[in-house]
């Protein structure tokens, strides 16, 4: 029995809040800590279990460490913004307690992903026999785990991945981003990048797009190259892989009301001169759009993840395809979120029931990939997110 704070009471926290309070055999203690204690205790209300709820800024160490020390958790969960990570790790560090997050730190100056900043951690985390697990998401997490378990019962090599992401839903709002605008718009407007014969290779923004047939009815769609973060740490832990691309759905009408936004400005993060004080465009902006916690009501379809895998096995060529389907009404009936919610905190839950329950453990900083993926993939059938494998 596990205690575990959860940082971040958004649309993913939520989710992640709801799936450890319905495990009573697993997390014993709950304690929910945000900027806003009551977007906290919104969340405390709708469970069938009583739960503690904080007020927390993240960003400030000290502030961290003295809830950590008063809670006494096994576990932090941050699922609060990529710019707390250090932040949150640094807590963890000092007041001896594991760390698990979905997305990994970003500078709020800069829009650039990597893993370095967190890897730096791991001597850290190893010395102090602690651990932090990195990504536990849907993307990161569950593809990083999907390439682990091919490799494991299905590849002696993965030569090519294709990571693809297809949001099928629909929330009938002129614009609205399926998480935190601000993070959402940096990662889309940010250069393409893919991994090629040991090269990185970059590309303009949406510049590479082609037509995929997503599987169980969803149908042909236009998937775009991008950059995600998941690419950096398969490629560092498969080193036999060869190519490794990443692409996500976009509707014309998302592409669109972006291309504007951008044209005027709107998605610029260094800080502008307004009537005498300074603001940032894209916080001005996430503070129009819609709350992507709202969108749970009104978000119909599906949602398609999975990995599309080439290489050997046994000297012989192989292709195959592994996937989830989640559709949005059906999680907003289990948890009040959509489906980009719920497949980022269903994922997220799980990797902190593997480590409190000692199944992933081990001392340092680690990515979902370099543990045993198989009681995680038996979790997700278990929890929300059966999974589906087709060989090509
Ligand atoms: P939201 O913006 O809905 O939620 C973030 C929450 O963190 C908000 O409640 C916010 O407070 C809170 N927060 C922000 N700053 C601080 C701080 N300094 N101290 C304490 N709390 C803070 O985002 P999402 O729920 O959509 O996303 C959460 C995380 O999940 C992000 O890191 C995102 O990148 C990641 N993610 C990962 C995915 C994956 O598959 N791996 C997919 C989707 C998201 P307030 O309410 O006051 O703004």
């Amino acid at each position: 029995m596990a205690r575990v704070l959860i940082i971040g009471a958004g649309g993913v926290g939520k989710v992640v809040t709801h799936k450890c309070a319905q495990r009573t055999d697993v997390f014993s203690d709950i304690c929910l800590a945000s900027r806003r204690v009551e977007k906290c205790d919104q969340i405390a209300a709708a469970l069938s279990r009583k739960i503690e709820t904080v007020q927390l800024d993240a960003d400030n160490v000290g502030e961290t460490i003295a809830l950590l020390d008063r809670f006494k958790p096994n576990l932090v969960i941050n699922v609060a913004l990529p710019y707390q990570d250090l932040a949150i790790m640094d807590a963890c560090l000092a007041s001896g307690v594991d760390y698990l997050d979905t997305a990994n730190y970003e500078p709020p100056d800069e829009a650039r992903f990597c893993y370095a900043w967190q890897w730096d951690y791991h001597e850290r985390f190893r010395d102090a026999g602690l651990m932090a697990l990195l990504g536990s998401g849907f993307d990161p997490g569950v593809t990083n785990v999907f390439c682990a378990w091919a490799k494991k019962h299905h590849f002696d090599e993965i030569h090519e991945l294709d990571i693809i992401d297809c949001n099928a839903g629909d929330h009938g709002l002129p614009f609205a981003t399926n998480f935190n605008p601000e993070i959402n718009i940096r990662e889309v407007s940010a250069k393409g990048k893919y991994f090629d014969s040991g090269k990185w290779i970059e590309t303009d923004p949406l510049s590479v797009s082609k037509t995929y047939d997503f599987p169980e009815g969803i149908g042909p769609k236009k998937i775009y190259l991008m950059y995600h973060e998941e690419l950096e740490s398969l490629v560092r832990h498969m080193p036999e892989i060869r190519q490794a691309r990443f692409w996500m759905t976009f509707s014309d009408n998302y592409l669109k009301h972006l291309e504007v936004l951008e044209n005027i400005g709107m998605t610029r993060i260094d800080p502008v001169n307004y009537e005498g004080r300074e603001i940032v465009p894209l916080k001005f902006l996430k503070a129009l759009l819609p709350d992507p916690g709202s969108l749970g009501a009104v978000t119909k379809g599906r949602t398609c993840i999975g990995c599309l895998i080439k290489g050997v096995k046994d000297g012989r060529e192989k292709q195959y395809y592994i996937y989830n389907i989640c559709d949005h009404q059906t999680a907003y009936r289990e948890v009040g979120s959509q489906a980009i919610s719920y497949t980022t905190g269903v994922p997220a839950m799980i990797g902190a029931m593997m480590m409190v329950k000692g199944l992933w453990k081990q001392a340092g900083v680690y990515n979902m990939e370099q543990f045993d993926p198989d009681p995680f993939m038996e979790a997700l059938n278990e929890y929300g997110l059966p999974w589906t494998e087709i060989f090509l």
